[in-house]
């Protein structure tokens, strides 16, 4: 009488690395990361000065300007996170899905952190 057992070197066979997939399915080259990151920088400078001229007429306090202020720092946020992924390596692929972001998206809106149909469900 035997009983069928698992065999006890089953679970050690999964390399637990391989699952955590961080890296885009595709590489930037080094220039066009340098590209993107120095375009990155920029925005991120733009949308600083920007929220420090808001502060400054802060007194104004109405809705455009309260408007104009969370777009702002919605806008920073998102590059901020843009350029954390950068130096995480996790740059380049959707947020949600991990699929690799067709590089004339990332050309045309270097924060943007989601692939067009992750994106799209997210709004309805
Ligand atoms: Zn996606």
């Amino acid at each position: 009488m035997s009983t069928p057992t698992v065999p006890a070197t089953r679970g050690t066979l999964t390399p637990d690395h391989l699952t955590s997939d961080r890296l885009p399915a595709w590489q930037l080259t080094p220039a066009q990361r340098n590209d993107l990151r120095a375009r990155l920088v920029q925005q991120r400078r733009f949308r600083l000065d920007q929220l420090a001229g808001l502060e400054a007429g802060a007194e104004r306090n109405d809705e455009i300007a309260q408007s104009l202020t969370a777009a702002a720092r919605a806008a920073l946020h998102d590059v901020t996170e843009a350029l954390q992924r950068m130096d995480e390596g996790s740059y380049g692929s959707c947020a949600a899905c991990g699929r690799a972001l067709p590089l004339e998206r990332l050309e045309l809106l270097p924060q943007v952190s989601r692939c067009a149909a992750c994106l799209q469900s997210a709004q309805t």
